[in-house]
Order: structure tokens, then sequence, then C-alpha cells
């Protein structure tokens, strides 16, 4: 059994990752401000005796004798993390100096979520870890793309300044039940939008791409990480190969749903990336990982937990 951290723990993904490893046998402390994410999330492990939650601000230092941090505190969606982009970019940096702190002086692993965002619009197609990317540093999404480019390089000097032990991932979209409703992705939006007979939002022309991947995939790929060989540092992608237009997203919820639904069509956000899918030729390699859940698999399961919730 070991003793885990998990920032950011009650959002959308931590909340999923928390379930794992108390579910592994491993003792949890859960820490988040509830920005985004919430209590509900994790209700059904607080019976757990080998589960605590603690409400925290990753960017004021945090003390607690444990093995391993998964750092993942930080808003995900670009409506949140737009809304206070100052606070957004000290979530980043500071959350990784204190998390990196805490991993020096208790000896513990810590683990960084990133995103494939690192990339920002890229021209290389698909992203390999090699690429450095295409990022804008005063946009409206830097507060998010910089935050995390800077955390990624915070982790990399611990690591050889300091010799901590570190992983980095770079997760690509993720969506699955526990979303919030008011996420503002493009999934639940979608779903949401859907199940209530709404016009659906493109914004653009929807022929933008992403790949996405379903939460217990991510979540089987970052906990093989965390155990991968002190050598291995990463980064490394985790997501799904499987790239679709966002008009083909939408039309896939249309189906699954059997939505009254029609399209319409709004401003493309500042930034937008035109394409997105990683290449995981590394992540196959090293830890012997992909994922196994196709789109459709992934969103009736989504669908069904919308449909709980709404
Ligand atoms: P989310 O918004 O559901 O979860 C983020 C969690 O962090 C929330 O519970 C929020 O309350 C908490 N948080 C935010 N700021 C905090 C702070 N200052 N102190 C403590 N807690 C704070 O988003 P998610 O989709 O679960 O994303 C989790 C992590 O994975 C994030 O770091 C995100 O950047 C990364 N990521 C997610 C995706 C994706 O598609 N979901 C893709 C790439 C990277
Ligand atoms: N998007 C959309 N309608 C929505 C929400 C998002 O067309 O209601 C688009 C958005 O412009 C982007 C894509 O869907 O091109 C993915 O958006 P999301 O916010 O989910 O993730 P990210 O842009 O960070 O990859």
């Amino acid at each position: 059994m070991k003793r885990i951290l998990v920032t950011g723990g009650a959002g959308f993904i931590g909340s999923h990752l928390c379930t794992k490893l108390i579910n592994d046998g491993h003792s949890v402390i859960c820490l988040d401000n509830f920005f985004t994410g919430s209590r509900s999330n994790v209700w059904h492990l607080m019976d757990n005796s080998r589960f605590e939650l603690v409400r925290h601000d990753v960017t004021v230092p945090f003390n607690a004798e444990v093995d391993e941090i998964y750092n993942l505190a930080c808003p995900a969606s670009p409506v949140h993390y737009q809304h206070d982009p100052v606070k957004t970019v000290k979530t980043s940096v500071m959350g990784a100096i204190n998390m990196l702190a805490l991993g020096r002086q208790v000896g513990a692993k810590v683990l960084q979520a990133s995103t494939s965002e690192v990339y920002g619009d890229p021209i290389v197609h698909p992203q390999l870890e090699e690429y450095w990317g295409n990022v804008n540093p005063v946009g409206i999404r830097s507060c998010y793309d910089e935050g995390k480019r800077c955390a990624e390089t915070l982790f990399m000097d611990y690591h050889r300044q300091k010799k901590l032990r570190i992983k980095i991932i770079r997760i690509f979209n993720t969506y699955g039940p526990l979303m919030s409703k008011n996420d503002g992705r493009v999934v639940s939006n979608f779903i949401v939008q859907a199940l209530k007979d709404e016009d659906i939002t493109l914004y653009g022309d929807g022929s933008q791409t992403r790949s996405f991947q379903y939460v217990d995939d991510l979540v089987e790929g970052m906990v093989r990480m965390m155990d991968t060989d002190d050598k291995f540092v990463g980064p490394i992608n985790i997501g799904n190969p499987n790239e679709f237009t966002i008009k083909e997203l939408a039309e896939k919820v249309i189906e699954l749903t059997g939505s009254k639904s029609k399209f319409i069509y709004k401003p493309l956000p500042g930034d937008d990336p035109k394409q997105r899918q990683p290449d995981i030729t590394l992540a196959k390699e090293k830890l012997n990982w992909e994922p196994s859940v196709y789109l459709e698999e992934g969103l009736i399961k989504t669908i069904e937990y919308f449909k709980s919730i709404l």
C-alpha cells in the first residue's frame, strides 16, 4: 500500500484516479480548492478509511507524508481557465513548485498532468513528444498553455538539478462520466444540448479536429507511467489517436441520443487549434499501453451518465 496525494482530485479526471487508487488498495489524500471540482465527485469514497479529502489551494505550500504525488490541480476547460487567467498561471506554476518542493522534502515521486496544449496550434501532425509546439505566448489560451509549459520546465529542472523523481504525461482530450454539465468543453456541451433538444453549438465551421480519449484509458496510462523505472521521466503522450472533426462528433452525439437538436454556428474562439492527434508510439513501447475504448462506446457511457444527472 502506498500513500498517494492527488491534487485536483475532486475534478473530472482526479476523481476517477482517486477511485482507481483506492480500489488498488492505496491510501489517498485528495486535495482540491473546488473551483471546478466538487465533493459529489468523490462522495462514494468518503466512508473509506484510506481516503481523505482536504480543501486546499495548490498555490499555497502543503505538507503530508506521501510516497507519490499526482499533480492535476488546474482548470482544464477554456471557459474556466480563461475566467481568471492570472490565477490559472499561478495554479500551474506555483502549484508545480509547491508539489515539487513537497516531493523533495518527503522523497516522493511527482507526476505532472501536462497537456497536448503544449503543442499549441500544431504544424507537425500527428504530435510526437519531440515536437516543441506552436504556441502564442500572449493570447487568450496562453495562461493555460504557457503555465503548463512552465510547469514541465520546472519538473525537468527539479529532476536534473535536484535529482527529484518525476514523470510528465501529456494528456489529449479526455471525456467521460463525472464531467460537469457546465464544464464548457465540447463533449459535455454537445451531450447536454442533445439531451435537452437544444441547438448544438459548433464553433467555426466544425472542421477542426480532436482525438477523444475515454477517461478509464487515461487513468490506466497515468498509473502505468507512475510505475515506470525512475530513469524514464517522459514527457509521454497519453491519448487516443482516432481523430474526428468537431462536426463528426456532433453528428455522432445526435445519432446516439436520437436528439432533434439542430446545428448552429458560432465564432471560433481565438487561437483554437485546427488539428490535434497524438502519436502514441512511445506509450506503446514504454507503458505497453494503448486505449481500448472506441468513441462510440465511450459516448454511450457518457450519455447514460448525463441522462442520470440532468
Ligand atoms: P477539472 O477542471 O475537472 O479538474 C481540475 C481540478 O483541479 C478541479 O477539481 C479543480 O477544483 C481543481 N483546482 C483548480 N485549481 C486549483 C487550485 N489552485 N488548487 C487546488 N485545486 C485546484 O479538469 P480535468 O479535466 O479533470 O483535468 C485535470 C488535469 O488534467 C488538469 O491539470 C488538466 O490540465 C489536465 N488535462 C486534462 C485534459 C482533459 O481533456 N480533460 C487534457 C489535458 C490535460
Ligand atoms: N467546441 C465547439 N462547441 C462547443 C465547445 C467546443 O465547437 O460547444 C470546439 C472548440 O472550439 C474546439 C473543440 O470543440 O475546437 C474542442 O474544444 P474543447 O474546449 O473541448 O477542448 P480544447 O479546445 O481545449 O481541445
